[in-house]
């Protein structure tokens, strides 16, 4: 039997864990139909164990004709949460507390009468809440050479999507600084994509094969997978314990398993016990990407 190391962090994100905590308790205390805003969580196993208790999802609150909606975990505009409301329709908002945080200081900047850029991919989901909290008055930009192009104020505030990469959102300030006279940034970025892919990168220099589990479809899972195959390790990524061949790990010292952050800790135990004979390893604890963020974001 191979050792099973764990990465340093894996699987669920702060804001994804939390989401399907509320919306699980919220299916536990409200009867009658329930219907997530699009997909809560980017895993088809997950999205199944909710349709099990009750709970579907709907690409548009057009078709949510009653009930109770799920808001995302990446916010919306303020317009879409008075048109549930509007409709009738009974919100449990599941908005992830780091995207709040960012529709918080765009609206702050926008008071204090900054020019606003958002840094962010246009069309996204949590982009179209925070230019939504602000009433659209703000410069979507994705890079810092978009700023080239762009009139600016004396005085230019920035926020970021909390997915961006660090590297965009230093150079973004550093282009609005060449120009503008007052600059205020805040650093919106979640760092748990960031922990998930260092943790990862440790992992694979450590194990003889890593396995990554994740939905199929999900593009920071693949991109775990990537990391680990790039340190010159096997790497496969499944989706359940059952894709697991024994060829991959028999006669290694060390598996290593990661996980995306839409993956849940009950996907990620089952292919520890089909490693591990059947069990759990004593004392293994699955720990989270969050506590970066959470210590910059609230102190
Ligand atoms: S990636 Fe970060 S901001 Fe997005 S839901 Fe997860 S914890 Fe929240």
């Amino acid at each position: 039997m191979p050792a099973i190391k764990l990465a340093r962090v894996a699987g669920f994100c702060f804001g994804v864990q939390r989401a399907v905590d509320l919306t699980t308790q919220a299916r536990r205390e409200i009867d009658g139909r329930m219907t997530t805003l699009g997909m809560l969580v980017h895993n088809p196993q997950v999205i199944a164990r909710l349709q099990e208790s009750g709970i579907e999802s709907a690409p548009a609150l057009e078709s949510i004709p009653e009930g109770t909606v799920v808001l995302s975990a990446h916010g919306v505009a303020p317009g879409t949460l008075a048109e549930a409301r509007a409709r009738g329709l009974n919100v449990v908002d599941v908005t992830c507390p780091f995207v709040t945080r960012a529709h918080r200081c765009a609206q702050q900047l926008v008071e204090q009468g900054f020019q606003l850029i958002v840094l962010g991919d246009p069309g996204h989901t949590e982009v179209k809440g925070i230019l939504g909290a602000v009433n659209g008055q703000a410069v979507l930009v994705q890079s810092a050479e978009q700023v080239r192009g762009l009139k600016l104020s004396r005085r230019v505030g920035i926020v970021s999507q909390t997915t961006q990469r660090a590297e965009t959102f230093a150079a973004v300030v550093a282009e609005v600084s060449r120009t503008a006279f007052e600059v205020r940034a805040f650093n919106t970025i979640c760092n748990a994509t960031d922990e998930l892919q260092e943790a990862a990168v440790e992992l694979a220099q450590q194990a003889d094969v890593v396995i990554v589990v994740g939905g199929r479809k999900s593009a920071n899972t693949r991109r775990l997978r990537d990391l680990c195959a790039a340190q010159g390790v096997p790497a496969y990524h499944v989706e359940t314990a059952e894709e697991i061949e024994d060829s991959w790990w028999k006669d290694v010292k060390t598996v290593g398993v990661t996980a995306g952050a839409s993956t849940p800790d009950w996907l990620i135990e089952e292919v520890v016990r089909r490693l591990n004979g059947g069990s759990l390893p004593e004392g293994m604890q699955i720990r989270h990407p969050d506590e970066r963020t959470r210590a910059k974001f609230f102190g």
